[in-house]
This record gives C-alpha cells, structure tokens and sequence, in this order.
C-alpha cells in the first residue's frame, strides 16, 4: 500500500468514527427531548406541581405497591375557600398569583421524598401520601391548613376570615380487594365537601357515616 492510499484510509476510519459520534449525538438529544416533553406533560403549567393525569398514575402505582406491601396510603383533597370571589374582588391574575402561593406552601410542608402534591383542577389540590396512617394524614393536613392561613393573604370577601384559607378533606386505607384508589378519592372528596359545609377553613376525616 502506497503511503497516499494508507493516507486515505485512516480518514476514511476517521470520517466513520466521526459518523458514529454524531449518530449517538443525535440519538441522546432525541432522548432527553422526549424525556423533557413527558415531563411538561406531567406539569400544571401555572404552578409547576404534577397534574392531575400524574397524580392519577401516581396514585395507581402506589395504590398497588401498598397492596402488595400492606402499607397503608392516605390522600388529602385541599379546595381554597370562596376563590371566585377572591378573583372577583383582585382579578385573576392576582387568583393565578394566589394558586401558586398556595401550591408552593403545600409543597414545602412536605417532607417524605415519596408524598405528592398535585393540582387536581381550578383551585383543588390532591395529595398521596404513601406509607402513611391516617393520623398522620390528618396532622400534616392540619399543618397545611395553618400554614396557608399563616401566609396572611388577605381576602376581603371571603366569608371565613379575612384572608386565604383551605378546607381539606383526609382520607386513609390499608388497601385490600375491597378498596380502591378511586374510592379512596371519593372519600376525601366527601371528607372535603363536609369540611366546607361544616364552615371551611378546617380539616375532616372521612367516616362511613359521612357518605350519605
Ligand atoms: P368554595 O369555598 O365552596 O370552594 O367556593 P369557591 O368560590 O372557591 O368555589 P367555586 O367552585 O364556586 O369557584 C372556584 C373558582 O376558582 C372559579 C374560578 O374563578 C377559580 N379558578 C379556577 N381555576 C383558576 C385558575 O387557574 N386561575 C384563577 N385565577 N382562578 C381559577
Ligand atoms: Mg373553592
Ligand atoms: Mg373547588
């Protein structure tokens, strides 16, 4: 082999590697464009906690973990307290301000790398908290419930006081073939609407008897 075909042949080898290189480039810049796009997917966009589509997935993998394991799964189901007067009286801009108040003090309550908050719709917010008994349940919600009252943002329409306040309904189960994730929602559904019609700006735990 001549010294100039030996020549060319090393950049051929180069011009493959290089090829390569590039392919693999490509490849992780697709992956990591992908991974970016499933995560935005999972986002509220207003407030930056999970949506309710990751809540939902979210509360399905936990619910069967928990069946599995025998660990018991509590949710939290928070609502803001008379929110369309509080747009009505500052408009909703400040409302869009106030949600992500509110998502961020929820968020910063909590401690276990496994509990989520999420935003479940309008102003209502979801929490699964796995691993967690009832009575645990309810003094973190209690916590929160405090803690958004502490951020003193006033509301001067609100019939409770004058400022924010959540109602937060607790539910908790030690899942089994009867239960299910989405019974577990509706309970703290129900909790929630007797925490509202009970005078807001409070905490209640689901029981059987509340379900009619
Ligand atoms: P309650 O104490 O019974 O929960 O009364 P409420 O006024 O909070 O509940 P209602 O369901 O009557 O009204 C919810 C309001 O939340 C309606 C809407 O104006 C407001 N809202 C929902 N989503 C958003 C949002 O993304 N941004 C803003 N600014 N307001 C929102
Ligand atoms: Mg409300
Ligand atoms: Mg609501």
């Amino acid at each position: 082999m001549t010294p100039i075909e030996c020549a060319n042949r090393i950049r051929l080898c180069l011009i493959q590697v290089n090829d390569i290189s590039l392919a693999v480039k490509r490849e992780r810049l697709l992956r990591e464009q992908a991974e970016k796009l499933r995560s935005l997917a999972y986002l509220d966009g207003l407030t930056g906690i999970p949506n309710r589509r990751r809540m939902d997935e979210y509360l399905t993998d936990e619910f069967k973990r928990a069946a599995r394991s025998g660990a018991p799964l509590s949710v939290i189901m928070a609502d803001i307290d008379y929110f369309k007067s509080y747009n009505d009286s500052y408009g909703h801009q400040e409302g869009d301000f106030c949600l992500q108040r509110v998502a961020n003090a929820i968020k910063a309550t909590l401690r276990r790398p496994a509990d989520m908050v999420a935003r479940y719709g309008g102003e209502e917010f979801a929490l699964i908290l796995p691993d967690t008994p009832i009575d645990g349940a309810v003094m973190l919600a209690e916590e929160i419930r405090r803690h958004i009252e502490n951020l003193n943002i006033l509301h001067k329409t609100s019939k409770v006081t004058g400022h924010v306040t959540l109602s937060l309904g607790v539910s908790g189960i030690l899942p089994n073939a009867d239960a299910s994730e989405k019974s577990l929602l509706a309970q703290a559904d129900t909790a929630l609407y007797q925490a509202k019609t009970n005078g807001r700006n409070r905490v209640v735990v689901y029981q059987e008897q509340l379900q009619d």
